[in-house]
């Protein structure tokens, strides 16, 4: 192909939208499309704002004794991380019992709680020192877990996703800021099935930090504002069955209560 015929061809690719397919937030907001995407967000408490969720990232065994429980050494496993899609959040209000369906294709489906960062900035190589200036805020969220699906994929080494990353399976209840609120360090983690406590832990527990987590995920990927990170559950998960309400407790954020309908 001559040079006059491929540029040709190039500037044909762009007017049709076969270049970059990123549009920037102007460009986005005069540009046609057939239907719209609904726009996912997380209320910030205390506030008539929303955060944009851009990213759902998930750090994998980040509490030493529920690496064992999973059959894996805490010891010797660097950090791993997985993603959900960002539709799979559920919001739960504040002092709301939401309804969470049971999902498809699973008998054994577990609960993880976990405490959420959310970011409000981000890069690459991001360090230590600097990784909490990128947390905008905390909420309290739920891990849901096909968990004989995830073993099923993982012993054939096939990936997870519908293990972990189906519709719903990220309850969250609100943001708080950081601002407001502080970091996160050794509170108390906690969450009950029908009254009863199962996981029990400390944040402190945590193998890798929330800071450790942000510059861990900066080597992998660019960090940007609006990306969420879940950042491990402690050991004692379990499954549930329709009819069971579980509430998850971190101290100094409000209870997250959903119900398996
Ligand atoms: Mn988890």
């Amino acid at each position: 192909m001559d040079r006059q015929k491929r540029k040709t061809l190039q500037m044909g690719l762009l007017a049709a939208g076969g270049g970059l397919s990123v549009l920037s937030p102007a460009q986005a907001s005069t540009t046609k499309s057939p239907f719209t995407v609904r726009p996912i967000t997380i209320p910030i408490a205390g506030t008539d704002e929303v955060f944009p969720v851009r990213r759902i990232y998930c750090i994998g065994r980040n509490y030493a004794a529920h690496a064992r429980e999973m059959g894996s050494d805490p010891t010797r496993e660097p950090p791993f991380f997985f993603q959900k899609p960002t539709d799979a959040i559920q919001f739960v209000p504040l002092g709301v019992t939401a309804d969470h369906p049971y999902p498809s294709l699973t008998k054994n489906y577990h609960y993880e709680v976990e405490l959420v960062v959310a970011l409000k900035s981000g890069g690459k190589n991001i360090p230590m020192n600097r990784a909490l200036d990128c947390v905008y805020g905390y909420a309290v969220g739920l891990d849901m877990t096909r968990r004989d699906l995830q073993r099923m994929m993982g012993d054939q080494k096939k990936p997870w996703e519908i293990g972990k990353s189906f519709d719903q399976s990220a309850p969250i209840g609100p943001l708080y800021p950081a601002s407001r609120i502080g970091h996160f360090q050794q509170e108390k983690i906690s969450l009950s099935v029908n009254g009863e406590t199962k996981q029990n832990a400390s944040l402190a527990h945590m193998i890798w930090s929330v800071a450790e987590q942000i510059t861990k995920i900066s080597e992998a990927n660019e960090l940007f504002a609006g990306d969420i990170i879940y950042t491990g559950t402690p050991e004692n998960v379990g499954p549930v069955v329709k009819g069971d309400v579980i509430v998850c407790k971190i101290d100094r954020l409000p209870d997250l209560s959903i119900k398996i309908v």
